[in-house]
């Protein structure tokens, strides 16, 4: 005998999208998330900064066609209505506005030359539609490392060019994962509850366990990330068919983490997201958020592997890197501004997380959809990793959400 109908694993984006929509079929679901909150990946802060600080997800990609946008309109969650422009800035200056249109030039060519050689017969690695030497190269780089979460040399091209954006970005004011927390108000989610294994040994059904206890139902969705699947802390037994399991291993994660700095003052003019041109090739992909005179804020967004050795060197040598830039940039007046409010997000070593988001290698983009595939008719995996259009994206793991409980509740009304 079955508790649920459906046990959804996980209270991110498609977690909280599966159990809506289960709950209006009138299916009997549970969801049950390892940490605190709800929201996964997309989780902001109100309290340290006084005003909403975005951990992880803060733009609405795609916003011409993103489902979490119309939420937002219907929840009052307030975001930008129109893109802040990027500014590349190299050697404490700014670009003159020829070099950043021509910049942003080479930058959509580059991308252009991926999506090109990414529909060819062979998958290639997206650097090979790089020239290193081109003008503009270690910019490009940045931007491609910034968006994949690992550099040009392990990003696969046909992945890439799978990927649909449509619409400029457009930044959440109120932070996206308080929309995410709005979007799961009601939800039966039970937090603190991390699943360490899933028994799917009787036919009729699965059993889920954690310290808390063993809940029993038809179906299980599971909305772990891929660095969690990998890392062995939430067991199957028996064990994922080989399929599924070489399509995690084909889906390791990238790398993005954040570092907030307040100040006591504005120290920054109002000019939007400003980005690093790196010195050479091996991108260090830096992006500056500087919030509007009044809202002396400015968050960093290191990526690949350069993000993921900052993180991991630790708040100090994060915050003297970024001060460094940022004093290159207004002048020593930034450093005596420098408030105690200073948070280094580091999603490497969030348990529940374990990276930035599934990043296929070259030849290895259909892992996707592999990993998207029901197991024994009672497994179905959903998130950022299964989406083939949307991938990396919040609205890509809230439509995987959707099509997983779609398949989940499949004769079971
Ligand atoms: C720094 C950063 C910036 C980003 N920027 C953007 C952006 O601007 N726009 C955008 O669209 N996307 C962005 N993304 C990506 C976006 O956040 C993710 O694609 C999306 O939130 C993933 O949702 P998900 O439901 O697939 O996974 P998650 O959000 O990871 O949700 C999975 C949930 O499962 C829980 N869980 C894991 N294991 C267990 C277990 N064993 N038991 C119980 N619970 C478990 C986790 O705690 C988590 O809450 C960003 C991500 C990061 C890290």
């Amino acid at each position: 005998m079955s508790d649920y109908d459906v046990l959804v694993i996980g209270a991110g984006a498609a977690g909280i999208a599966a159990a809506r929509c289960l709950q209006q079929q009138g299916l009997a679901v549970q969801v049950l998330e390892a940490s605190r909150e709800p929201g996964g990946r997309a989780h902001s802060e109100r309290t340290s900064f006084g005003y909403a600080f975005d951990c992880g997800a803060h733009w609405f990609h795609s916003p011409a066609d993103n489902p979490l946008r119309a939420a937002a309109d219907a929840l009052g969650v307030a975001y930008a209505s129109r893109p802040y422009p990027a500014h590349w800035y190299r050697d404490g200056a700014l670009l003159s506005v020829a070099e950043n249109a021509d910049c942003a030039q080479a930058i959509e060519d580059g991308f252009a030359r991926i999506v090109a050689l990414g529909k060819a017969a062979a998958d290639q690695p997206a650097a090979a539609a790089l020239a290193p030497d081109a003008p503009w190269a270690p910019a490009m780089a940045a931007e491609f490392t910034a968006k994949q979460g690992v550099a040009p040399a392990r990003g696969s091209c046909r992945d890439f060019s799978r990927y649909q954006w449509k619409g400029e970005d457009l930044p959440l004011v109120d932070g996206f994962g308080e929309l995410l927390r709005r979007l799961a108000h009601g939800l039966p989610i039970a937090l603190d509850s991390p699943v360490t294994q899933i028994d799917w040994r009787n036919a009729r059904g699965v059993q889920v366990h954690g310290p808390r206890g063993t809940l029993r139902a038809r179906r299980v969705i599971v909305t772990a990330s891929t660095g969690v699947l990998a890392s062995g802390v939430l067991q199957f037994l028996p064990a994922l068919p080989a399929r599924t399991q070489e399509a995690i291993h084909r889906l390791p994660m990238g790398h993005c983490n954040k570092l907030a700095l307040a100040f006591k003052q504005p120290v920054f003019e109002d000019i939007g997201p400003v980005l690093l041109v790196p010195a050479g090739a091996d991108a260090e992909p830096l992006e500056l958020l500087l919030r509007p005179a009044g809202q002396a804020l400015a968050v960093a967004i290191v990526s690949g592997e350069f993000g993921r050795a900052l993180a991991a060197a630790g708040l100090d040598a994060a915050r003297d890197l970024v001060l460094g830039q940022l004093v290159s940039l207004f002048g020593s007046a930034v450093t005596r501004a420098l408030a105690p409010s200073q948070r280094l997000v580091n999603w490497d070593a969030a348990p529940w997380v374990r990276g930035y988001v599934a990043a296929p290698g070259p030849g290895d983009a259909d892992a996707r959809a592999w990993l998207a595939e029901p197991v024994g008719e009672r497994i179905f995996f959903a998130g950022e990793a299964t989406s083939l259009t949307a991938m990396g994206d919040a609205h890509g793991a809230w439509r995987s959400g959707e099509a997983a409980a779609a398949a989940a509740a499949r004769g079971l009304a």
